[in-house]
């Protein structure tokens, strides 16, 4: 249940309410408006009692929550939420383009990918120092050599750096450097890493499962909010479907209905969606049109040389003619 306070009600009112809902037994997490302050009651098996809050002073309304998640839900904040990425600000109808190569491989790869992003005018770029890999024989990030890179690249060149943390374990290094913290499709439903998310106050870009539903993504989600971080960006990254000719089936409709469902900005990754660099272009043109935040985008330097995801990373060149086209 939300319980909306009126415009005019006060701190005191807003307390009082929260205890209220503590004395049920419910656990109270106020969510701050644009106008007014609503507080959320969370930790409820059944319907709530809409009685024993509604004539509280500053109380405007009690709003029953109709869907599984709360803190995610549009109900509960119908605002769009902007989420700052090292001054960067996601979502609220910016179109942000978040670029780089999957992962850290060498110090001249990293700069002069850092360079050539920022030459261009990108201020946040992705690159994972640790890699979550399908096969335990493939290349598994330069971990925190990768990451000492990465600080050092943003001294030089200013950018906003994303990078994925693959355990709980490695969560506490990851943050230490991130500007924003990315959980993969892999890790969706990795609830101690979500909780251990939920506790940070970095922002998180949360990627859907290989084969999640929405519910599920949106549920996920919660777990973050819940937990008390509201810097949440979430990412659709396609889905296995049963086509294999590309690596997975980009769900644009997740787009839109996402933004129905939910206040929390969404980012498009074409090129883990697609595989192959040539689809790239026009799946993030669709991705511009359906209304997504922006994009999260796989470039390289020299993708053949790439130790991950070559096949699917843009070069320069190609980049070049995505922003172009982005622009048009
Ligand atoms: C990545 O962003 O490089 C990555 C591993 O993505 P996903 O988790 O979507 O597969
Ligand atoms: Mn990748």
């Amino acid at each position: 249940m939300l319980i909306v306070m009126s415009h005019t009600a006060t701190a005191a009112d807003v307390e009082r309410v929260m205890s209220a809902v503590r004395a049920r037994g419910y656990d109270p997490k106020p969510v701050p408006g644009a106008e007014r302050t609503a507080v959320c009651v969370l930790g409820n098996k059944g319907p709530v009692e809409t009685a024993f809050f509604e004539d509280l002073p500053g109380v405007s309304q009690c709003i029953r929550v109709t869907r599984p998640y709360k803190l995610v839900s549009r109900e509960t904040h119908p605002e769009d939420t902007r989420v700052d990425v090292k001054g960067s600000v996601v979502g609220g109808g910016n179109w942000t383009v978040i670029a780089g190569p999957c992962g850290v491989e060498s110090r001249d790869q990293i700069f002069r990918s850092a360079e050539g992003l920022a030459q261009r005018g990108i201020r946040l770029m992705r690159a994972g120092a640790f890699k979550p890999r399908t096969s335990p024989y493939s290349f598994q990030g330069m971990g925190e050599e990768g990451l000492a890179l990465l600080a050092e690249v943003r001294t030089q060149f200013g950018v906003g750096l994303v990078t994925e943390a693959i355990d709980h374990e490695n969560f506490d290094l990851v943050e230490q450097v991130a500007d924003m913290i990315q959980i993969g499709a892999r890790n969706m439903q990795n609830f101690s890493l979500l909780r251990r998310a939920g506790r940070s106050r970095k922002p998180i870009l949360l990627k859907r499962g290989l084969a999640a539903t929405l519910d599920e993504l949106l549920m996920a989600a919660e777990y973050i909010l819940a937990g008390g971080n509201d810097h949440l960006i979430l990412c659709e990254r396609g889905v296995r479907t049963f086509d294999d000719y590309t690596r997975n089936t980009l769900d644009l409709s997740a787009i839109p209905a996402v933004k129905k469902l939910s206040h929390l900005p969404i980012l498009v990754d074409p090129s883990h969606a697609a595989g192959k660099s040539e689809y790239v272009i026009p799946l993030a043109m669709g991705a511009q049109a359906v209304g997504a935040d922006g994009l999260l985008v796989e470039v390289h330097p020299d993708p053949e040389r790439a130790l991950s995801d070559g096949r699917q990373s843009l070069d320069f060149k190609q980049f070049d003619e995505l922003l172009a086209r982005l622009k048009r």
